[in-house]
């Protein structure tokens, strides 16, 4: 495995795609008969989200509100039958600017832990991930799964997703959020991440910490371009750089104001 021939095959729907009609130049390690990397279970600390789960093996689990953003991603994956077989690790390992799942596991403050024979390491998602289709693993190294602390799980969470159409599509921008509101109706915590406005997903602090102590009413009016400046969106066939930043803070402001109305204290 420490040599450059190898490819690690999870679901394949990524895999597969890419290499289209081209002849196989390399040597694949199917993951999928590996009984401990199935499942999504949990301890005393962490959920784990294990390197074979299925974007429909997450929907059939009982997981508390903070992953319903991580659940509204997995609807809107592809189509039942790539939810079927997509895994959630290969999702993150492909590192696409598009990755559905990044933004919703970036709230979370998911871990990522890789195997070798030398052992196990983890690494925060948010280093994981270094560019576009870019990851920070070893070529001896599996990553075998994601770890979820747990830690703030009981506040809600919102994917919003926009593509050229409702279903198998590709993310023109992506906003995952989680919001902590407290009994006097004002937000305690936000965490906020966008996906495919620049190369790798990002969390917005200054917004996140903006939010703090207003109402959902109120933060959706103080949006503006200040807080979207670490975004560095591009023009492609899907959309120009300016839409996708139109987009972005429409998607946020929507976000927020789904939350009015919830009856929650987390
Ligand atoms: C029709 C169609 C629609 C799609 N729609 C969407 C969509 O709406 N949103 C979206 O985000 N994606 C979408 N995808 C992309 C894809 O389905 C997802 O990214 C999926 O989650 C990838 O998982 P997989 O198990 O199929 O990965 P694979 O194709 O098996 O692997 C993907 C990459 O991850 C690596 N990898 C996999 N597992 C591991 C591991 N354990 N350790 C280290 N490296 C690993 C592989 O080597 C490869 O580089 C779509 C794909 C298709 C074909």
């Amino acid at each position: 495995m420490s040599t450059d021939t190898w490819r690690i095959l999870a679901g394949g729907t990524d895999i597969y795609p890419s290499i289209g009609e081209n002849e196989l130049k390399t040597s694949f390690m199917d993951l999928t008969n590996v009984s401990s990397l199935k499942g999504i279970t949990e301890d005393q600390f962490f959920w784990r989200i294990g390197a074979l789960a299925t974007w429909a093996d997450l929907l059939k689990t009982k997981l508390p509100p903070a992953f319903d953003a991580l659940k509204q991603a997995a609807r809107e994956i592809g189509s039942i039958q790539i939810q079927n077989r997509a895994t959630i690790v290969g999702n993150i390992c492909n590192a696409s600017p598009a990755a559905d799942g990044v933004p919703p596991l970036m709230i979370l403050d998911a871990g990522i832990e890789l195997t070798s024979i030398n052992g196990l390491r983890e690494v925060a998602l948010k280093d994981f991930i270094t560019g576009n289709r870019e990851i920070a693993r070893d070529k001896n190294e599996i990553v075998s799964c994601i770890k979820v602390p747990k830690i703030d799980l009981g506040s809600r969470s919102v994917f919003k997703k926009l593509g050229v159409r409702k279903y198998l599509v590709i993310s023109i921008t992506m906003v995952a959020l989680k919001l902590s509101i407290g009994e006097s109706g004002t937000i305690k915590r936000a965490t906020l991440a966008v996906g495919a406005c620049s190369a790798v997903a990002k969390r917005l602090l200054e917004l996140e910490y903006l939010l703090e102590g207003k109402t959902t009413a109120e933060a959706g009016d103080l949006i503006n371009d200040t807080y979207l400046a670490d975004l560095t969106p591009i023009t492609d066939v899907r959309a120009t750089a300016n839409y996708r930043k139109v987009a972005t803070k429409i998607l946020i402001q929507r976000s927020i104001s789904s939350f009015e109305n919830r009856n929650q204290d987390g």
